[in-house]
């Protein structure tokens, strides 16, 4: 474990600048954007390259010191969270996009390298990264990756591991992995998967090859309205059956209307109990006639409002209560825990009554945003954690909803990954068997208990402890 010289090992091995232990930046590091688990760093370390990174590993081997990947800390899983102490590798120092081959639709960048920032570099070519996380202007492609993220847009497009075609990755000991490269279909590709929504887990990518897609030649945008939650899951259900695939179909519920709607004036029909946001695109004529049904669908189903975006602003304008809406909420109350599950389509409106019936039954608001083409539910229980219980309130509340999307055929995360919030979930999706057949895997790459400690896999030794040690002194 780390000793007195420790930091002074550190910065030979880098810089002073890039090693950073003051109790300020601790505390900054000490979480991600899941509030409810906090876990102190020993020092925070911002390598420039591979190599840089490959360093600072050798030296966590050495010295035995656990380690934690991190981009920008948008993860809503605690996965970024040191959950045994130790050195958090931070990717801020690693930013750069190093190729873009417009030829052959590929790019390879850092892997601190922001999503939204890609699209923009390639956006003068045509081209775009398709997997939108709706954090997608400040989380890094490192963090997409490690939680093979999805975003509104994945419904048609696939996410995040259908766009990784090769990788740079330091492992458990330091050792620089190559694999793929700038095309599909690698003799290596089965081992990306694996590595792709590892959590972090199995090592620290640096670098990555990414496919880039053209711009679709049209984009037809609607907003409709529904006087429940019921009816506009409903239309979505209505809309896949007659084999129409949006390429966005986003369901904001009434919480999130209001929150809007009082943080950015925006308005929607009297009444509405559900905003159903769709979006179709591809050739001219193809997107126009999926929206024209799409539409008609929407009517016979009941809407009470259509809004449909005539130009880009428009378009922006449709869009603002789905990309501002969970920051929106921060109206309502100062702690947020944004669930994630999965559920049949079919099943959406009985689970959306029972995460209601949940949150009043423990004293949360609750509120729902979310990708409802695929399923992937997340509720938003808002509340005070400063408040006696609430801390406790919002995490039994969260298990049981997670368990409801289990008992309906469903999984315990679309996209937001594991990280240290749902641990206990998989004790109740896996077996005993399936969990020790998954430890397998991962021992493919290391047994190592330094390489993010404490994710995903439930049942590791020493986890609790230290968590417990720095939420109660921090309190
Ligand atoms: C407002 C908001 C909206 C969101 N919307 C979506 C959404 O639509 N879809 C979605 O999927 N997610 C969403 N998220 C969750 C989150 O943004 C994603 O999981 C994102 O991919 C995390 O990226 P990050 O750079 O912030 O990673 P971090 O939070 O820093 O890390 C996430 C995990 O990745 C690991 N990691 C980070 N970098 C590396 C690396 N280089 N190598 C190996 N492991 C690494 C960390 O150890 C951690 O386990 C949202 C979050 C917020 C706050």
């Amino acid at each position: 474990m780390p000793s007195v010289g420790s930091v002074d090992e550190l910065k030979q091995i880098l810089s002073d600048e890039q090693v950073v232990t003051s109790g300020a930046a601790m505390r900054a590091y000490d979480c991600d954007a899941y509030p409810l688990d906090k876990s102190k760093p020993f020092a925070v370390v911002f390598p420039r390259n591979t190599e840089e990174v490959s360093r600072v590993v050798r030296w966590c081997g050495e010295t035995e010191t656990p380690f934690v990947p991190r981009g920008a800390g948008t993860g809503l899983s605690g996965g970024a969270l040191a959950a045994k102490g130790g050195v958090v590798i931070s990717t801020k120092g690693m930013t750069q996009l190093l190729e873009l081959d417009v030829e052959n639709r590929v790019a390879r960048v850092q892997s601190g390298h922001v999503n939204l920032k890609l699209t923009q570099a390639a956006s003068e070519h045509g081209l775009y990264f398709a997997p939108d996380p709706s954090s997608q202007s400040v989380s890094t492609l490192g963090g997409n990756i490690a939680e093979n993220s999805g975003g509104p847009h994945t419904l048609k497009y696939g996410v995040t591991a259908q766009h990784v075609f090769g990788l740079t990755m330091v492992g458990f000991d330091g050792e620089v992995i190559e694999l793929g490269g700038p095309i599909a279909d690698h003799p290596d590709s089965p081992f990306i998967d694996l590595i792709v929504g590892s959590e972090g887990t199995v090592g620290i990518v640096t670098e990555a090859w990414v496919k880039l897609s053209p711009d679709p030649a049209a984009v037809e945008t609607v907003l409709a309205s529904f006087s429940s939650t019921r009816a506009a899951c409903e239309t979505v259900a209505a809309i896949i059956s007659v084999g129409i695939v949006p390429a966005a179909l986003e369901i904001m519920d009434r919480k999130v209307c209001e929150a809007v709607k009082a943080a950015f004036g925006l308005e929607y029909p009297e009444g509405s109990e559900a905003l159903l946001l769709i979006e179709c695109d591809g050739e001219p004529e193809a997107a126009l006639t999926e929206i024209q049904e799409v539409r008609r669908i929407c009517e016979a189903q009941g809407s009470i409002g259509l809004q449909v975006a005539a130009d880009e602003e428009e378009r922006a304008q449709l869009w603002k209560a789905r990309k501002k809406g969970i920051g929106a909420l921060g109206r309502i109350a100062p702690t947020l825990v944004t669930h994630d599950g999965v559920i049949p389509r079919s099943k959406l409106p009985e689970m959306l009554d029972f995460v209601s019936k949940v949150g009043s039954e423990h004293g949360l608001i609750t509120a729902n945003i979310f990708h409802a083409g695929d399923g992937n539910l997340h509720p938003v229980l808002c509340f005070d954690e400063r408040e006696p219980g609430m801390i406790h309130a919002a995490e039994t509340a969260g298990q049981k909803i997670i368990e409801k999307c289990i008992e309906l055929g469903g999984s315990i995360t679309g996209e937001h990954g594991v990280g240290v919030e749902k641990l206990d979930a998989m004790k109740v999706m896996f077996s005993e068997d399936d969990l020790r057949l998954q430890m397998e895997v991962r021992s493919i790459f290391h047994q190592s208990e330094l390489c993010n400690p404490c994710k995903v896999l439930p049942n590791q030794k020493g986890c609790v402890e230290h968590m417990r040690r720095w939420r109660g002194a921090a309190t």
